[in-house]
């Protein structure tokens, strides 16, 4: 299974078998991306047996590893299980050398206290989709969750004009959405391009907010128009003007 982001393809692997895991392995990469909140997929613990304790996400929104660093600094076995931290009904620690009064004493407090409600129980670990309103996972409701992450703009209406041919309505559709084909959004595709600027402008790079407002080319054929036209064309970025 694979997504393609707006840079990058993602490939969906797993050392894990079964799909929630390959998912939640993917998942991995998706926030760090910043895409997907890390909560939308929640495990729930059972017996702590294929949950990292330090590295994996399992309570909140970060791996213990970046939110308590001093304590991970002084981790003894940096890939430590949940269930290597739980010993007859408690959590034990197995740190290189004494907690020191401080910072280190200070994460200690705050991790105790956030786990102390935790009981581990002979059951395996599982899975939980986090989406308010759906509770069961669907490839639906993850792309729509991707879409939102991926595509925040506005929706924008479509309005098509009968005067004009088809393909003009079509050309401007895809222009409002910044999705005709300039140097800058193939490149952003994954296509393998040597120059992303302008070949008629230095310096700028052709995306389309260039080629429809300071590109030279684009003003001169402005100018052509509004010369024979009559009409005064002011011009702006296009998503504001069009
Ligand atoms: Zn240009």
């Amino acid at each position: 299974m694979a997504v393609h982001g707006r840079k990058c393809l993602m490939n969906f692997k797993s050392k894990n078998s079964g799909i929630w895991a390959s998912i939640c392995s993917s998942l991995k990469e998706i926030h760090a991306l910043s895409s997907v909140p890390a909560n939308v997929i929640a495990r729930r613990l059972g017996n702590g047996e294929s949950t990292h304790f330090w590295t994996d996400i399992w309570m909140g929104n970060e791996a213990f590893s970046s939110r308590f660093p001093r304590l991970y600094a002084m981790e003894t076995n940096k890939q430590a299980l949940v269930s290597n931290r739980w010993n007859n009904g408690e959590w034990s620690w197995l740190w290189r050398r004494n907690i020191r009064d401080g910072a280190e004493a200070t994460q200690l407090a705050n991790l105790t206290s956030l786990i102390q409600s935790i009981q581990l129980i002979d059951k395996a670990n599982s899975w939980t989709w986090n989406v308010p309103g759906n509770t069961s996972f669907s490839v639906h409701q993850f792309r729509l969750c991707l879409e939102r992450a991926l595509f925040p703009c506005e929706p924008l209406k479509t309005s098509w004009n009968s005067l004009v041919p088809k393909k003009v309505n079509i050309f401007v559709w895809r222009l409002l959405r910044d999705r005709l084909p300039s140097r800058l959004n193939l490149n952003l595709k994954g296509l393998d391009i040597d120059d992303i600027s302008c070949p008629l402008c230095p310096y700028q790079v052709e995306s389309i907010q260039h080629l429809f407002s300071s590109c030279m080319l684009f003003n001169e054929l402005a100018q052509i128009i509004s010369n024979w036209t009559r009409i005064d064309i002011v011009i702006a970025n296009p998503k504001s003007t069009l």
